[in-house]
C-alpha cells in the first residue's frame, strides 16, 4: 500500500484534500483577512449549536483536552462544586481537571456500558445544594456510549445550575440545540467530527456565564474570558493562533454546509456504524454496546476470538491494507474501536470491513 492509509480513529481523522489544500498558505496573525476567518469559524459554530445571539464562541490553541480544562477553569469559581457523572475514560478525565485545578469534585460512578441518567444527576443536585455545575461528556469516545444530554439538561437548569459539556466528538454530528437543551457551555475542536485537522478547540459559552467568570480562572493561557475580551476588542487571538489549522478549520466547515450540514453528516457517520456494526458481526466479531446506547461515532467490539490475536498485530495487518484502527480503552476487557468519522474514500467502510475480513480469514488459516 503506497498511499496513506484512512484514519478509523476517532480524532485525528481522515480529512479531504480541499482541506489539506487551505493549509498550503501562510498566514499573519495580525492580518484582517486571517481575522475575518476567525470570526467566520466562530460565528458558523455558533449557528451549528442554534447559538447565535445567546452564546459565545471561544476558540482556544491547542487539543479539545485544552479547551475542557480552559471551560472547567474559567467557567467553575475556586469556591465552586463541580457533579461528574463518569462512565469513562474521557468523564474521568474532567474529574481529574477538577482535582488538579483544586475545584471541589463529586461523582457519580457508572460501569462503562451504562448511559448517566437524568434521575441520578437530579437525586445528586436534590442532596447537595452546594453543587454549583454539572460537567457531562455528550459521547463517551473511550466506549462510543452516548449519554442522554437534553434530559440531562432540562434537570440541571430546573435546579439552576451550570452544565458544561464535553461534546469532543459529537459537536456537528449530532444535534445539539441551544433553544431547548440549556447549557452553560459545549466544549469540542477542530479535529473530529467537523473533520478539520488537530490543533484547536472551542468553547460555545452562554453569554452571562462568560460574564461572570473573570478572574476566575487559575491559569494565563487557559483563561477563556481573557482570550474572549481580547479578541472582542482586536479581532485577534490573544497568543499565537494556530493558523494553518484555522483555515483549514474555515474550509472544513464550508465542506460541510455545502454536505448538508449537520443532518448530512448525522447520517454518513450513522450510515458507516450500521455497515460497520453488521459487516463485522458476519465476520464473527461483537459490538461491546447494544445499539440502542451507541454513539455513530466510535464503536468498541470484543477482540477476535483466536489464540494468534494481538492488537499490534491486528493492527499491523489491517494498517497493510490500507486502514489504522484504535486500541481499546477498556480496563479489564480485551477490545479494540473503529471511528465511523472522517473521510473514508470512495469504497468507504465497506472497505474497512473487507480489509479487516480479510485480516482475520489470514489470521485464522495460520491458527
Ligand atoms: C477527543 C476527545 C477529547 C479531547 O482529546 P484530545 O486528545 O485532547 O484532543 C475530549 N473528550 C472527548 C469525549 C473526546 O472524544
Amino acid at each position: 500500500m503506497t498511499t496513506e492509509p484512512y484514519l478509523l480513529t476517532p480524532g485525528p481523522l481522515t480529512i479531504s484534500l480541499r482541506t489539506k489544500q487551505s493549509m498550503l498558505r501562510d498566514w499573519g496573525s495580525w492580518d484582517v483577512d486571517f481575522n475575518k476567518i476567525t470570526g467566520r469559524v466562530c460565528e458558523r459554530l455558533l449557528q451549528i449549536a442554534y447559538s447565535t445571539g445567546t452564546h459565545e464562541c471561544v476558540p482556544m490553541q491547542g487539543s479539545g483536552t485544552f479547551s475542557v480544562e480552559a471551560a472547567i477553569g474559567t467557567l467553575v469559581p475556586r469556591t465552586g462544586h463541580v457533579l461528574v457523572p463518569q462512565n469513562g475514560a474521557y468523564c474521568q478525565r474532567i474529574a481529574r481537571i477538577c482535582r488538579v485545578l483544586g475545584r471541589k469534585l463529586t461523582t457519580i460512578d457508572y460501569p462503562e456500558d451504562t448511559q448517566v441518567a437524568a434521575a441520578d444527576v437530579e437525586r445528586a443536585l436534590t442532596s447537595d445544594p452546594s453543587i454549583t455545575q454539572v460537567a457531562l461528556v455528550h459521547c463517551e469516545t473511550s466506549t462510543g456510549i452516548l449519554n442522554p444530554l437534553h434530559d440531562i439538561a432540562q434537570v440541571v437548569a430546573r435546579h439552576g445550575k451550570g452544565l458544561i459539556v464535553d461534546a469532543m466528538s459529537s459537536f456537528g454530528a449530532l444535534e445539539i440545540d441551544a433553544r431547548t437543551t440549556p447549557f452553560d457551555a459545549v466544549v469540542a475542536a477542530s479535529g473530529k467530527c467537523l473533520e478539520g485537522p488537530p490543533g484547536m478547540g472551542f468553547v460555545i459559552v452562554r453569554r452571562g456565564a462568560l460574564e461572570r467568570s473573570e478572574g476566575n480562572c487559575h491559569s494565563l493561557s487557559m483563561d477563556l474570558y481573557d482570550q474572549w475580551v481580547y479578541m472582542q476588542k482586536t479581532t485577534q487571538w490573544r497568543f499565537t493562533p494556530p493558523t494553518h489549522v484555522v483555515a483549514a478549520f474555515d474550509s472544513a466547515i464550508a465542506q460541510y454546509l455545502e454536505e448538508g450540514g449537520l443532518a448530512a453528516r448525522g447520517a454518513r457517520y450513522a450510515h458507516n456504524c450500521r455497515t460497520l456494526i453488521d459487516g463485522m458481526a458476519k465476520l464473527g466479531l461483537k459490538s461491546f454496546l447494544p445499539v440502542t446506547i451507541q454513539a455513530p461515532i466510535i464503536v468498541t467490539f470484543y477482540a477476535p476470538d483466536s489464540p494468534r490475536y494481538t492488537f499490534k498485530s491486528f493492527y499491523d495487518a489491517v494498517k497493510a491494507r490500507g486502514y489504522v484502527l484504535y486500541p481499546g480503552k477498556l480496563t479489564t476487557l480485551e477490545t479494540f474501536r473503529v471511528g465511523c468519522m472522517g473521510q473514508l474514500g470512495e469504497r468507504g467502510m465497506a472497505g474497512a470491513v473487507e480489509a479487516i475480513g480479510k485480516v482475520l480469514a489470514e489470521m485464522r488459516a495460520a491458527a
